[in-house]
């Protein structure tokens, strides 16, 4: 039995996660699960499930589900609070694999734990490795912890490696990355009518169903550009042999090119829980819940080079992933702060790539080496961002 803590566990992820834990009781034994202010769902979890602790970052939360539990005759889960007491189930002794699943920048440290700890990390939280970058990709490598990756592109890449491949190698056979992406919701959209796209039409993807922020960020594309930087860090590779492909089917979800011509492709209905199943069973494989592939249904793949016009958030993140040093790490902040906004209805739909570009106008390439430097850029982006977005309503 392996140990599991699943940071972010009330979330998109986190739901498919348990539910293929689910599917191999006699495989997996849940020891913590974590969740930001979702008390109801975070409750039935522990109903469900019974981890030997549970955490609620809010602490008036965290004493609502300490009391909750006790009401229901449920003592033995400890329930703990705050953002250090993620960091402290990441690492706990008993924990084998933490599925890092907490969405954004607070998923960094926690997840950072886990990799200093040598635990197997099974990455989702994407803007915790483009922000940190090499810190990030230096702890796993130091400790000796295993990193595979969930997102469902970088999983279908490493898929398609050759055998024994580790994530943070080059693999010097493979030539080039095609990282496919659906192109989201407004594909098609004429560009005129961006600027009033609403949160409501941004969430709606038409191949997967996710959070609200990875939601925008596929609709804007930058998930696609995060998912770039995410590539060339954990398949250590330039930005130039990744090139992004639409394809709107969604089946096949990344191709490596080798050198001898050959292209593999792994495909697969869209479904979270393959990836999951994959790094969860790794090296293995076992049941995920997913259909199997209707090939006949599928009948035709289409596949396009993206617009940069159409989509400025990738063309953002090509930039600042050319550029290294920190400017990851403001992209990423400028974006969580421009897609909040965008949420809330303060800024417009295309604004959000104004305000990201804007924001890494006013810094300069300064390297990134150590945490502190990534977190006081993290801040200083943030402070950057809603500046600007308080002058846009001015
Ligand atoms: P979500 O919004 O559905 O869930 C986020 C989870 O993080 C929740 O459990 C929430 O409680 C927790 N959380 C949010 N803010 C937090 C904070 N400040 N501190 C602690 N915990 C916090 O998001 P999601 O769609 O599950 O995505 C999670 C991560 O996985 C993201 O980084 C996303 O890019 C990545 N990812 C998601 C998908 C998908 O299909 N949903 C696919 C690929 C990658
Ligand atoms: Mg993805």
């Amino acid at each position: 039995m392996k140990g599991i803590c699943i940071l972010g566990a009330t979330g998109s992820i986190g739901v498919s996660t348990l539910d293929v834990v689910s599917r191999h009781p006699d495989k997996y034994e849940i020891i913590a699960l974590t969740a930001n202010t979702n008390v109801e769902v975070l409750y039935q979890q522990c109903l469900t499930y019974l981890p030997k602790f549970a955490v609620m970052v809010d602490e008036e939360k965290a004493l609502f589900l300490e009391q909750k539990l006790a009401d229901a005759k449920i003592t033995h889960i400890s329930v703990l609070s705050g953002m250090a007491a993620l960091e402290t189930v990441a690492s706990l002794e008993e924990v084998d694999s933490v599925m890092a699943a907490i969405v954004g920048a607070a998923g960094l440290l926690p997840s950072l734990a886990a990799a200093k700890a040598g635990k197997t990390v099974l990455l989702a939280n994407k803007e915790a490795l483009v922000m940190s970058g090499d810190i990030f990709m230096q702890a796993i490598t130091e400790s000796g912890a295993t990193l595979l990756p969930i997102d469902s592109e970088h999983n279908a890449i490493f898929q398609c490696m050759p055998a024994n491949y580790k994530t943070g190698e080059t693999a010097k056979q493979a030539r080039r990355i095609l990282l496919t992406a659906s192109g989201g919701p407004f594909r098609e959209t004429p560009l005129e009518q961006l600027v009033d796209v609403t949160p409501e039409q941004a969430i709606a993807h038409p191949k997967w169903n996710m959070g609200r922020k990875i939601s925008v960020d596929s609709a804007t594309m930058m998930n696609k550009g995060l998912e770039l930087i995410e590539a060339c860090l954990l398949f250590n590779m330039p930005s130039d042999a990744i090139q992004v492909v639409i394809h709107k089917q969604s089946i096949i979800h990344s191709m490596v090119d080798y050198v001898d011509g050959s292209v593999l492709a792994q495909m697969g209905n869209p479904d979270m829980r393959t990836p999951i199943a994959h790094a969860m069973a790794y090296p293995e494989r076992f049941d995920s819940g997913v259909a199997p592939l209707d090939i006949f249904e599928v009948a035709q793949m289409d596949f396009e080079k993206p617009n940069l016009q159409r989509f400025p958030c990738l063309r953002l993140a090509q930039e600042a992933i050319n550029t290294g040093g920190i400017m990851p790490t403001v992209l990423n902040a400028a974006n969580e702060i421009a897609v909040e906004a965008f949420l809330n209805e303060t800024v417009k739909f295309t604004d959000i790539a104004m305000i990201i570009e804007q924001t890494m106008a006013q810094f300069t390439a300064n390297q990134a080496n150590s945490l502190e430097i990534v977190l006081v850029t993290d801040t200083k982006a943030r402070e950057t961002a809603v500046k600007i977005i308080n002058g846009l309503n001015h």
